[in-house]
């Protein structure tokens, strides 16, 4: 018989999931926008469709370009996942081209802005279709002979069944999540700055919450080789939960903070821009910091200095089909302090392009918030994956780094 929690796991929580995220964020879009804004066609139009696919195929294109290859963390069925390793210059080119054609079409930042439900609208299509296209991909020609124990079709649809799958010759989630989710961000973030500006005059708290977000988006483009050691990538299938969420959230509650003060104008004062400016930036960089200790110490096979003392560590090991593995768990610099103090300040950096919303209301901070919950919530995630790899290991990290994001706190 079926468990209550079997029954919330599998038949409740996804399909109110589905259609509570995939209406929300269409919401989402009505809210932020004002009496200029098209209406809404459940089906897009001709524009969004044209923002959307141009952005998607360009994505695609950044894929296919000869260049370099990375290769991820090899999964526990033995599959080594394969990616292009171009972030930067696919960041700047992309960055670039997009400012050519706002200075060829000055319009196009309060055309998209007024059209931004349709677009949300064509991501969300997109996002299902190419979601049900996993579904049958997984069940009929996996990619790989990993072998997963059938679950309610619906749960498979949300969760997704292969965990990297390949399409027209690319890894769908450096797709769905590095080349279309984050490059929309950072166009949709510097359009409706220039939309505001183009409305309501040139706001320098506005353009300091698309500076913080541009320069944290061009560090995850300096950096994404290391985002294939993640959670998103070496836990999530990709279904609906990572790749609509890269291909229709993303998009929409990311930038919700930029999209918002295009038709409610920031009141907050120069000094609160330049003193937000600095909170970001700091955050920014420790944040960067802290995911680059693990890195660096990982690289280095434990022997490097952190804080200017040698890098102290539990030797770890793990189980995988292809036998026992080890691995070494830091306990110095932010690592020895608590155990995800990068979530910590990835919550002040978004904390911080929200800010120039202060004074509207609670809408702006609507990216901080869910953040929040998200990042609590992967923390238990992740430990409870960790407990499961590491077993007492980890139980020995726990006792010598008890707190999880706040020293003394939590
Ligand atoms: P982490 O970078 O914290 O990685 C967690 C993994 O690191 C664990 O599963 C474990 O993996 C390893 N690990 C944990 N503790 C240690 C240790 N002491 N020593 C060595 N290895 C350890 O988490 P994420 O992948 O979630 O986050 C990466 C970045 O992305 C962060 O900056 C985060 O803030 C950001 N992020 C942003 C989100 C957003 O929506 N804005 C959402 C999620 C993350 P292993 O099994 O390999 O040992």
């Amino acid at each position: 018989m079926t468990s209550p929690y079997d029954l919330l796991r599998y038949y409740i929580g996804p399909p109110l999931i589905i259609l509570g995220a995939t209406g929300g964020v269409q919401v989402l879009a009505w809210l932020g926008g004002d009496s200029s804004s098209l209406p809404l066609s459940p089906w897009g139009n001709g524009a969004s469709w044209g923002a959307v696919g141009v952005t998607l195929l360009w994505g695609l294109a950044s894929l296919w370009v000869p260049g370099e290859d990375f290769y991820g963390p090899e999964t526990s069925f033995g599959y080594t996942p394969r990616y292009k390793a171009n972030g930067v210059p696919f960041f700047v080119v992309s960055v670039a081209a997009y400012l050519t054609l706002v200075f060829l079409t000055p319009q196009l930042p309060i055309h998209l802005f007024r059209n931004f439900a349709n677009i949300i609208a064509s991501c969300n299509l997109l996002a299902l279709l190419l979601c049900v296209f996993l579904l049958v991909k997984g069940k009929q020609w996996p990619g790989s002979r990993e072998k997963i124990k059938p679950k309610p079709l619906i749960y498979e649809f949300y969760r997704g069944i292969e965990l990297h799958p390949r399409i027209l010759g690319v890894d769908v989630k450096q797709l769905t999540n590095c080349r279309f989710g984050l490059l929309a961000w950072e166009l949709l973030v510097i359009t409706f700055f220039l939309a505001g500006w183009e409305r309501n005059g040139f706001s320098l708290p506005h353009l300091v919450s698309t500076l913080l977000q541009t320069v944290y988006l061009a560090k995850f483009y300096w950096w994404e080789t290391g985002y294939f050691n993640t959670l998103d990538i070496i836990l999530d299938r990709a279904g609906y939960y990572i790749c609509w969420g890269c291909l229709a959230f993303v998009p929409s509650l990311y930038t919700f903070a930029s999209y918002y003060l295009v038709a409610n104008p920031p009141v907050m004062s120069t000094w609160g821009a330049v003193g937000t400016l600095i909170l970001g930036l700091t955050s920014i960089s420790l944040n960067y910091r802290v995911d680059w200790e693990k890195e660096y110490f990982k690289a280095s096979n434990g022997r490097c200095a952190l804080w200017g003392t040698p890098a102290s560590c539990i030797e770890a090991k793990y189980e995988t089909k292809q036998g026992v593995r080890r691995s070494k768990l830091l306990t110095s610099g932010f690592w020895g302090l608590a155990r995800h103090l990068n979530y910590t300040f990835e919550l002040l950096l978004a904390l911080s392009w929200c800010l120039p919303g202060l004074g509207r209301g609670l809408l702006p901070f609507i990216y901080f918030i869910f953040l929040t919950i998200l990042l609590v919530h992967r923390v238990f995630r992740d430990e409870e994956k960790c407990a499961v790899k590491y077993g007492t290991a980890w139980v020995e990290y726990c006792q010598k780094v008890p707190y999880r994001m706040l020293p003394g706190v939590f």
